[in-house]
């Protein structure tokens, strides 16, 4: 039995076993826009509004009609007696007679009795008992143009010295949005943009899928809360503080369920009473063939272990699992063994935990940043698992990608290779994945990469 080949899941027969136990993003709930920013809209979005609900200036001006001003020039300027203003926000119930103008600011509602504006850089103004033009280099040849000054007295009148087309000007009702008309999808991820919109259109809330909480396990008698004394024996605990930064990136809130011991009772006493709190559990260490492997053992008392061992290198050894449904709600806790070989935890999580994350947070597909680049080194793995390969991508002197005629970046190997080294894979800015089938990669070779930072 020992020597028989292991039977193991291609990372897709994993992922698509794991998607399918994930199921359904988890209940909407409504969260104020301020705490909205990567939230994904469990609903789509309509807006209640028209946009902009009325016609309003788009510049600073003077509204007028249009056919008062047709003609006008620098050399044959129109006069137009000024005879109110209307600021944004103001009222705009003004009559205009023929001849006159109203001083209008940008996103002033239009009275409705104007049919088009005047930009101020087209007006020469005329203060109040003067009879002359107001400004010092402006005179009928040299149309002002630096606009109103605050606080400035509404001008007697003022000379249009280039004429305007009727609606000239004017931001139409509804012309950004109509009523009724669907502005975000459902599970759109908000980003500041998204959230204007939602503004925009009326709304102080959205609705926005529940974010899933991950409470995050270590186990292993070596180690130790990092930064505490390591004596002979100890090494510091690096997958917890790196997986709850992890979840967090994923969109996730998180549990510090702290470290346990290589025993199933202290896995558990860990596990259990988080199993009411969380969506996910993640524990890394102990998921592997040892003695000391007890994670297994855990998952099976508190549920089922449905997944173990994929082609990927590193993290062969990876678990999923769920609990039995809970008492509270009935939903089953997705448990996640990861291998503690802190660059196999980190690879793992990418593949498995991430997008199960992202789904439970009502994203549709996971997001993956993926490109295409040539080696620049040898590139060595395992044959018949699918190598995630830790890689530095070259950079000009301002710190930008190259890319070569073919747009592929050129990259090189951040460092050893082995699942232990985290130094190479915090020098590294992407994994190189290279294929089930392929043994080495020669440099020139082009390869797959997955950025990790841009
Ligand atoms: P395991 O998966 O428990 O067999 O652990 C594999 C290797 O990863 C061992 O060398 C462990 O000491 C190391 N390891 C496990 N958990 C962690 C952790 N949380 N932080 C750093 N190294 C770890
Ligand atoms: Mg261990």
């Amino acid at each position: 039995m020992a020597n028989e080949p292991e039977p193991m899941l291609s990372v897709e027969e994993a992922q698509e076993q794991l998607m399918a136990a994930v199921g359904e993003p988890l209940p909407g709930e409504d969260v104020p826009l301020d705490e909205a920013l990567d939230r994904v809209l469990a609903e789509s979005i309509r807006s209640a509004l028209d946009l902009p609900p009325w016609d309003n200036s788009s510049m600073d001006g003077f509204a007028v009609h249009a056919a008062n001003v047709a003609g006008a020039s620098s050399e044959a300027p129109v006069r137009l007696r000024v005879v109110g203003e209307v600021q944004a926000g103001g009222s705009p119930a003004l009559e205009l007679p023929p001849g006159c103008a109203i001083r209008i600011a940008t996103g002033a509602r239009v009275p409705s009795s104007a049919d088009a504006v005047v930009p101020v850089e087209s007006t020469i103004v005329q203060a109040a008992g003067s009879g002359s033009a107001s400004g010092d280099a402006a005179g009928p040849g040299s149309p002002r143009s630096m606009g109103f000054r605050a606080g400035e007295p509404l001008p007697e009148a003022c000379l249009v010295t280039a004429g305007v087309e009727p609606g000239a000007f004017i931001r139409r009702r509804g012309e950004d949005v109509r009523a009724g008309t669907r502005v975000l999808e459902a599970h759109r991820r908000l980003g500041p943009a998204q959230i204007a919109m939602s503004a925009a259109v009326g709304l102080g809330s959205v609705r926005v899928h529940r974010r899933p909480v991950a409470g995050v396990l270590s186990t292993g008698e070596e180690l130790r809360r990092a930064g505490q004394p390591l004596g002979d024996l100890g090494i510091p605990d690096a997958n917890r503080p790196g997986l709850l930064a992890l979840c967090r990136d994923a969109g996730a809130l998180t549990v510090d369920l702290g470290i346990a011991g290589d025993t199933v009772e202290s896995v558990l006493g860990a596990l259990r009473p988080a199993i009411e709190r969380s969506d996910v559990l993640i524990v890394s260490g102990g998921v592997s063939v040892g003695p000391y492997d007890v994670v297994r053992a855990a998952f099976e008392a508190i549920g089922r272990v449905e997944l173990w061992r994929v082609a990927v290198q590193p993290g062969k050894p990876f678990a999923f699992g769920r609990s039995k449904p809970r008492e509270s709600d009935g939903r089953s806790v997705l448990l996640f063994g990861l291998p503690g070989n802190p660059v196999s935890t980190f690879v793992t999580f990418q593949l498995f935990v991430r997008p199960a994350l992202e789904r439970l947070s009502g994203m549709l597909s996971p997001s993956v940043d993926a490109d295409r680049a040539v080696t620049e080194d040898r590139l060595q793995k395992a044959a018949g698992r699918r190598g995630f390969l830790r890689v530095t991508v070259s950079r000009d002197e301002r710190g930008d990608p190259v890319r070569d005629g073919r747009g592929r970046l050129l990259v090189r190997q951040a460092g050893h290779q082995g699942s232990h080294v985290l130094s190479a894979l915090a020098a590294a800015d992407a994994l190189a994945v290279v294929p089930e089938t392929v043994g080495q990669l020669e440099p020139g070779a082009e390869v797959e990469i997955r950025w990790l930072r841009r």
